[in-house]
């Protein structure tokens, strides 16, 4: 930086997958980034996440591709439709070339270590990002871009970026009212076993590849289990989806980490197959949740203030797009961002913000709204015609181009 240019200071709540890609996106020469994270261990819940070909595409593009494989990071094979019956119906394969990336399944511990990585490396462009732990936020001041924590310590910058997720604190001070999380009707158990546990047992072998990158499904009508391996195929995924009427046991609001039991699991889900089943036996333990999304916000930006990812549109994860959604949100910052080296003015902050705004709120809400209607039964009550189609929404949702190929099609022009 040159003597006399005051730097860039950006500060960014929350160091989940959202602050992370946005520490990762607006690294860059004269920028000082501090990420705020209320975690102490800053580690990630013991499950499978997948990312979609439009946030791999922005991934790569960072150059992360290498580092994303070394960590565990499998590109999928496709989609196995099993019926309840345990027969498989339909395979359908994935290919790099329709969206120019792959579908990417990883351990969230993984994604999360290597999003820390990216962020703080020296290799990377401009200073490291500096990750600050047990920094719970719990005010911002907007016209002055300070953020205040629970000990009373306080951070000033030229933008803050709230990506501080569901039940994010920024929100009610960004947007004036917050209804918070909304109960969408799905409960979710969250599994995952060691692979090797499961390949020892042919009830269950024999009846689906185990190892092999395809994220198998079987929907029921008002029912469905995901699944598929992860960490190069060591572990071994799922997540079951139950009306929450039908459940039968109460599951959490809002945590990753309360105990679902295995007899109520295989109650709910009694119609399924036997090897399902078998595999549900062998898990060590059961996360259990309400599903729970957020509805579309009149705004994310006051003054020099942005809310991303989950704070700003948490939804559904019924066409896994919530994290890739995120991704985009930290590209598009990326972007309107790409020529600022020293500190900016108020208003050329908040200018560019509503760019970020403008780019991103039609598509994610239209995916959030996506997300809220594949989340209903797939076939009608006498079980005959099929309401959703998991590929319907896939154009749409994958073959995002990003911030300046929008900015190059959208009537707002070529003004920030
Ligand atoms: C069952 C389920 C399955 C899913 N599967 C997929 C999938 O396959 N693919 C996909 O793309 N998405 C999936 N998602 C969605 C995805 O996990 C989220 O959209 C994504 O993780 C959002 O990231 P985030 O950083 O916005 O929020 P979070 O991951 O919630 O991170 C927020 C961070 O902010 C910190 N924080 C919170 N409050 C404060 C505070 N006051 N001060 C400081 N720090 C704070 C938290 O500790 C946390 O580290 C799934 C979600 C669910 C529920």
């Amino acid at each position: 930086m040159s003597a006399g240019f005051e730097p860039f200071r950006i500060i960014i709540v929350g160091g989940g997958i959202a602050g992370l890609a946005a520490a990762i996106g607006l690294r860059s020469v004269g920028r000082k980034i501090t990420v705020l994270e209320q975690s102490s261990q800053h580690k990630e819940i013991g499950a499978a996440i997948s990312l979609q070909p439009n946030a791999t595409k922005i991934l790569e593009k960072w150059g992360l591709g290498p580092l994303l494989e070394r960590k565990g990071g499998m590109p999928d094979k496709g989609f196995k439709m099993f019926s309840t019956d345990g027969t498989l119906k339909a395979s359908i394969p994935f290919s790099r070339e329709t969206y120019g990336a792959d579908r990417v399944l990883y351990h969230r511990v993984d994604l999360l270590d290597a999003l820390k990585e990216a962020a703080t490396t020296e290799d990377g462009p401009g200073e490291p990002a500096s990750i600050v732990l047990s920094s719970r936020v719990i005010g911002c001041d907007t016209s002055n871009a300070t953020v205040t924590l629970v000990d009373g310590t306080s951070f000033s910058g030229d933008l803050i970026i709230g990506a501080d997720g569901i039940h994010s604190k920024l929100r009610k001070l960004v947007t004036g009212s917050d209804t918070g999380a909304v109960p969408t009707g799905t409960s979710a158990y969250r599994i995952i076993v060691p692979t090797s546990q499961l390949i020892a047992n042919p009830g269950i072998s024999s009846f689906i590849d185990l190892k092999a990158p395809w994220t198998s499904m079987i929907m029921g009508h008002d029912r469905r289990v995901i699944m598929g391996p992860c960490r190069e195929g060591k572990l071994f995924s799922m997540v079951c989806l139950v009306p929450d009427e039908f459940m039968n046991e109460k599951s959490s609001t809002d945590s990753w980490t309360s105990e679902g039991s295995t007899e109520k699991l295989l109650q709910s889900f009694e119609s399924f197959p036997e090897w399902l089943k078998e595999i549900f036996r062998a898990a060590p333990s059961l996360g259990l949740w309400q599903l729970r999304d957020i509805q579309p916000l009149k705004t994310w930006v006051k003054d020099r203030v942005i809310l991303i990812g989950d704070a700003a549109h948490a939804m559904l994860p019924t066409q896994g797009q919530g994290a890739s959604q995120s991704v985009e949100d930290a590209e598009a910052l990326q972007e309107f961002f790409s020529d600022i080296h020293s500190g900016p003015s108020a208003a050329e902050v908040n200018a560019r913000l509503e760019m970020v705004f403008k780019c991103r709120y039609e598509r994610v809400t239209l995916i959030q709204g996506y997300s809220r209607q594949q989340a209903g039964p797939a076939t009608t009550e006498n079980g005959q015609k099929i309401t959703m189609n998991t590929l319907e929404f896939s154009d749409y949702n994958c073959g995002y181009e990003g911030a300046k190929k929008w900015l190059s099609t959208s009537s707002v022009g070529t003004t920030v």
